[in-house]
């Protein structure tokens, strides 16, 4: 429970210029599925939002920011992403909260790409209203086995001591604890655990926020709990699945809405 304590709600104030701001999360980007990172590359390239948010898990994994700086013919994956990142912040804002398998995008990735980091969580505020920013995987307080190796891994020793090996190792370490992920995933007793509603209403208060906008759990939803507050899930990407997964929230004068991309 100490993961959910006291977080400070810092804020992300929009400026008044901004009308739309489109939030994304749960692309696990990755070398293996091309037609998700295509359709997200057509997406970067022609949104017309004027900021963009990503709430964590962009990425499958990440094993250190030194995998998309690898000299040589053909560029990383990593790279390759970091490249349409770079470009794309360029021309509008990008901002990028972590997700429990890419919390180790770190400062260099971001000075890479442009990219300004975000605390989770973060309140954005646009057009006056309060929308309350996290990936979501600290609030799903049921999940405790998942809380505990959360607190480890986040701390600067673990991530000092993890960096500190060869990336191939560090590669060779991400697919055998996938493997092991996948495992869990297979188990049929296994109940997934969702946000904790009465802790979601608890930040939501304290950040004097209307609605939490989160990702992580691949149940995108619409959950009224009382009180005028809300909580919007966002959905996964797969653009391989039947049918595909491709959608953003956007942000506006008008409220949250979906938009399908496929
Ligand atoms: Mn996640």
């Amino acid at each position: 429970m100490t993961t959910v304590a006291n977080p400070a709600f810092p804020e992300l104030v929009a400026p008044p210029a901004w009308r739309t701001v489109d939030l994304i999360s749960d692309l696990h980007l990755q070398a293996g599925e091309p037609a998700t990172f295509e359709a997200w590359q057509g997406y970067l390239q022609t949104t017309p939002a004027d900021a963009l948010i990503i709430l964590g898990d962009l990425f499958e994994v990440w094993v250190g920011d030194d995998a998309a700086t690898q000299p040589g013919e053909p560029a990383t994956f990593e790279a390759q992403c970091a490249e349409l990142l770079r470009r794309t912040a360029r021309r509008l804002p990008v901002f990028f909260m972590h997700g429990n398998r890419d919390f180790l995008v770190g400062p260099a990735f971001a000075s890479q790409c442009g990219l300004t980091l975000l605390d989770d969580p973060t309140v954005l505020v646009l057009h006056s209203q309060r929308w309350l920013l996290s990936h979501g995987d600290i609030l799903c307080l049921e999940d405790t086995e998942y809380l505990k190796f959360r607190a480890q891994v986040r701390t600067p020793e673990w991530q000092a001591a993890f960096l500190a090996r060869p990336l191939e190792e560090r590669r060779a370490l991400a697919r055998s604890m996938r493997v092991q992920s996948e495992d869990r995933k297979r188990n049929p007793s296994m109940v997934w655990a969702d946000v904790d509603t009465p802790a979601a209403r608890d930040w939501l208060q304290r950040a004097n926020a209307h609605a939490l906008v989160h990702g992580h759990t691949h149940r995108p939803a619409d959950h009224d709990m009382g009180d005028g507050l809300r909580r919007i899930v966002l959905s996964d990407w797969d653009v391989a699945a039947h049918p595909p997964r491709a959608q953003l929230l956007c942000l506006s004068t008008a409220g949250a809405q979906r938009v399908d991309l496929r």
